[in-house]
């Protein structure tokens, strides 16, 4: 029998803005001190009154024309009543019957709604005690709803991980799943049956084993003629299977009703949506299908590249350069440098394109001396750690180390040398041994420290012993 699963996502993400949605405190997810962005409005202090982000919601705005949606003609703030200790007013302030954005599609999956709201509180478990940090309450959320128009496990994975990259892009979220700034919901039901909801999903990996096992269980139930439960699970990773967290306890009543405390509004007498949707930035999948043919990359080096908005951003701007004094540049070489040789170095230095020491300008120089065979690779290594180190551009790196391929005249006497200090060697090679010849080589290389192309050295040693 087939078994066919829908799958609905809810994605919440933490909105990049200054300050938090109704009062003035910083928006920090970095702020690992509790309680220090707070105040009488996010603690739900009486008498206090919550005044909108404007910033926040153009967030959402954004995000909804980045994805094809509609902008509500009108738009409010509801309140979502239930009791949790990290919810000090005892609702949420959220949006049920206006939200901000209606409709949109990614990668071919519906979106139902885009909705703004406000963070809950942390709670932390500390022994007998449990102990609640505020620094999160009232901060911007933005919860993105498709329709169940997912049909497999490796889907969800895929959504989620472009719709990171989309919201990295606008510069509307961090989207950073392991602090809690994306939070990925997986709704599955097979064959028309109850849906289950998965929560407490901390990894795109975890997001999609959940989805898969949660599906081979409900399809298994439903083999067995057995009736899935509507309730909540999560997802036990050495187990490997999804486990129940709560059933569900008869359809929530969250009592939503307008918040009176803050007017409806127009989000067109906000902002105007054709400046907003013109400063939107080339979104990463029409950047990936321009640099597979603008740079003759293969789409998963596209994607690797572009991934990362600065470091495709870094790679434009070397790739310009370069091809200013080397007009039939390959980019392909500058494309491997940066993701092996560039990546490797800044990884093991804990460094990031935006705050590294080589411009793109001195990057493109390098490769270009690469390309023309001024350097070698074991060179270039040398010269590219030199640069992140400095800041200096490689010609400036280059005069003072006096780092230069040698020449073959230059090789001569070292290789001389080489011969007269290693009879054996020389002995082994002369008898028919012909892998003496890369031991000789390998001294070399060692005696020039790398300023001797392996090749060249091989040349030279061959002429001295025949
Ligand atoms: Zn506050
Ligand atoms: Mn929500």
């Amino acid at each position: 029998m087939v078994c066919t699963p829908k799958i609905g996502l809810e994605i919440h993400l933490e909105l990049k803005t200054e300050t938090k949605m109704f009062c003035g405190c910083r928006n920090d997810s970095a702020e690992r001190r509790p309680n220090v962005n707070v105040c009488p409005i996010c603690l739900a202090h009486p008498g206090t009154l919550p005044v909108p982000n404007r910033r926040a919601i153009e967030l959402v705005v954004r995000t909804g024309l980045a994805l094809g949606g509609r902008i509500a003609g009108r738009s409010h703030f509801d309140r979502k009543s239930y009791f949790y200790p990290d919810l000090p007013k005892g609702y949420q302030i959220s949006q049920s019957a206006a939200p901000l954005v209606v409709g949109g599609e990614l990668m071919g999956v519906r979106i139902n709604h885009i909705h703004l709201e406000e963070d809950t509180g942390r709670l932390l478990h500390a022994g007998d005690e449990s102990l609640v940090d505020f620094n999160r309450a009232g901060v911007p959320l933005m919860e993105l709803v498709t329709e169940p128009d997912i049909t497999s496990a490796e889907q969800v994975a895929g959504f989620a991980r472009e719709l990171q990259r989309i919201v990295r892009y606008v510069g509307v979220s961090n989207a950073d799943m392991e602090e809690g700034e994306m939070r990925v919901e997986v709704n599955v039901s097979v064959s028309g049956g109850n849906k289950v909801e998965l929560k407490n999903l901390n990894s795109f990996r975890s997001a999609e084993d959940a989805a898969r096992a949660e599906i081979a269980r409900q399809c298994e139930m439903v083999s067995k003629k057995k009736k899935v439960v509507q309730e909540t699970r999560g997802w036990d990773a050495a187990k490997g299977e999804t486990v129940l967290q709560r059933a569900k306890e008869s359809a929530h009543d969250y009592r939503y009703f307008p918040d009176p405390d803050i007017p409806p509004f127009v989000p067109a007498e906000l902002f105007d949506f054709d400046v907003l949707r013109a400063s939107l930035p080339e979104l990463p999948d029409a950047r990936r299908r321009r640099f597979e043919k603008e740079y003759g990359l293969h789409e998963d080096e596209a994607l690797l590249l572009t991934n990362d908005g600065d470091a495709a951003n870094f790679f434009e701007h070397a790739a310009s350069e370069l091809r200013t004094f080397v007009p039939q540049s390959d980019c392909r070489l500058l494309y491997n440098y940066l993701v092996s040789d560039l990546r490797g170095l800044m990884e093991r230095t804990g460094k990031h394109f935006a705050d590294i020491r080589t411009t793109p300008e001195s990057f493109a120089h390098l490769v270009a001396k690469i390309q023309s065979g001024t350097f070698s690779s074991r060179i270039a290594k040398d010269v590219l750690a030199a640069m992140l180190e400095t800041g200096k551009d490689p010609e400036a790196i280059e005069r003072e180390e006096g780092l230069q391929i040698m020449k073959e005249d230059e090789l001569l006497p070292i290789a001389k040398d080489i011969v007269a200090e290693n009879a054996q060697a020389v002995l082994d090679y002369r008898a028919g041994k012909k892998s003496a010849i890369q031991f000789l080589v390998g001294q070399v290389m060692a005696r020039t420290k790398g300023q001797a192309e392996p090749d060249a050295a091989r040349e030279v040693l061959k002429r001295i012993l025949s």
